[in-house]
């Protein structure tokens, strides 16, 4: 199963607890909202988890939560999926975009140029499930009393000297979306190891209303319903007990890609180190340069051999919306990045047989392309 760059795997396992819940009393608000929490708490060793209804949600909740408000400044990466960015804005707050590495992740340096007085929160993306490094980021963050935000919707199961994404920032969001490492269908979770933070947004998923006595409720914030079901929740738990088993099948293709890449004429591959755990949710290759001019033509050849690559990610800022907010902007890795990138179907659904498809098919139409023209 080549047609797709992620997807997700659910069994009967996950039907069942699902129909289970879909029988019981309560479908949202119980305690199986809870027993997600607690799992995603035990895995990622973070001491609070408070699960929404997106990613998104658990962003806009994470800023607000460590309260950015008008006028204050975010800084993140353009290589990420749109609602990074979003979400600042939804809070009144301005967006300040740095460059990235080589792997794709935001540039400490980059990020340092752009802290400002304004400066309340670094949102760094854990792209593909290399984790950032965080120790970088605090290290100019922390004393600047700056927070962190680690958007690692690609990223559970992530580790870094063997501590998990999930406790290595002030607040971190995972998506469950069905291409993400595990799924909810729609759904999201922040975790943070401070409890005003995990007070806030708990406050913030829904409505700011706090129960009192009786039929008293005090609404004390402006809020949102960013609640998960109960429903959704019990598929969490139990997809939460294959997390590792995903990662083992996806680390697998991965080292398969590794090893077939090593020596390519054609494309280089981002090299995980051996302190770091990667969720493998993606498997980016970097075309050389002489590709690049052809890169649309390669990925409709692959789509059309039922190889289903995708590009992660055109730069936030290259969007009309965000054009029209900060005018044309290019940073150089970005850009590069943006051009070279193209990552390969990488799942717990696919056979190593499916990998050396890919690997083939790709060979062959990169050789057919290759010194097209250098830009
Ligand atoms: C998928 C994704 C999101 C949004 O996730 P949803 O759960 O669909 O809201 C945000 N950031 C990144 C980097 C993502 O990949």
């Amino acid at each position: 199963m080549t047609n797709t760059y992620s997807r997700q795997s659910i069994d009967e396992d996950d039907i069942k607890v699902v129909c289970d819940a879909l029988r019981g009393d309560i479908l949202t608000g119980g305690s199986k909202v809870s027993e997600f929490e607690k799992a995603l708490c035990d895995y990622t060793g973070a001491k609070f988890a408070v699960v929404m209804n997106s990613a998104t949600a658990a962003l806009h909740a994470g800023y607000l939560a460590l309260g950015v408000q008008s006028g204050d400044e975010i800084i993140t990466t353009p290589i990420t999926f749109a609602a990074t960015a979003n979400t600042a804005l939804m809070c009144g707050a301005n967006v300040k975009f740095a460059d990235v590495l080589g792997n794709g992740n935001i540039d400490p340096k980059s990020v340092e140029k752009l802290i400002s007085p304004k400066t309340k929160v670094i949102t760094p993306v854990d792209l593909g499930g290399f984790p950032v490094d965080m120790d970088a980021l605090n290290l100019l963050a922390k004393s600047r009393g700056i927070k962190i935000l680690d958007d690692a919707s690609h990223a559970l199961g992530s580790s870094i000297n063997g501590k998990k994404v999930g406790s290595l920032a002030d607040a971190t969001v995972f998506s469950f979306h069905p291409i993400k490492p595990v799924t909810t269908l729609e759904g999201g979770a922040l975790l943070t190891d401070d409890e005003e933070i995990a007070t806030k947004a708990r406050l913030i998923r829904s409505h700011g209303i706090i129960k009192k006595e009786a039929w008293n409720s005090d609404m004390i914030s402006l809020g949102y319903n960013y609640r998960l079901s109960d429903v959704a929740c019990a598929l969490g738990t139990s997809q939460m007990k294959k997390l590792d088993k995903f990662i083992a099948k996806r680390d697998e293709i991965a080292k398969f890609y590794d090893a077939k890449f090593e020596k390519s004429p054609y494309l280089s591959t981002i090299k995980i180190p051996a302190n770091v755990k990667s969720s493998h949710h993606l498997y980016p290759v970097l075309l050389f340069r002489e590709f690049w001019c052809a890169k649309q033509d390669i990925y409709e050849e692959l789509h059309a051999q039922n190889i289903g690559v995708q590009v992660h990610y055109k730069p936030t800022y290259q969007f009309s919306f965000y054009k029209n907010l900060y005018g044309e902007m290019s940073l150089p890795n970005v850009e590069d990045f943006y051009r070279a990138e193209l990552s390969l179907p990488c799942h717990q659904l696919m056979s190593l047989e499916d990998a050396n498809f890919v690997v083939e098919k790709l060979n062959e139409i990169l050789a057919k392309f290759k010194g097209c023209k250098v830009i």
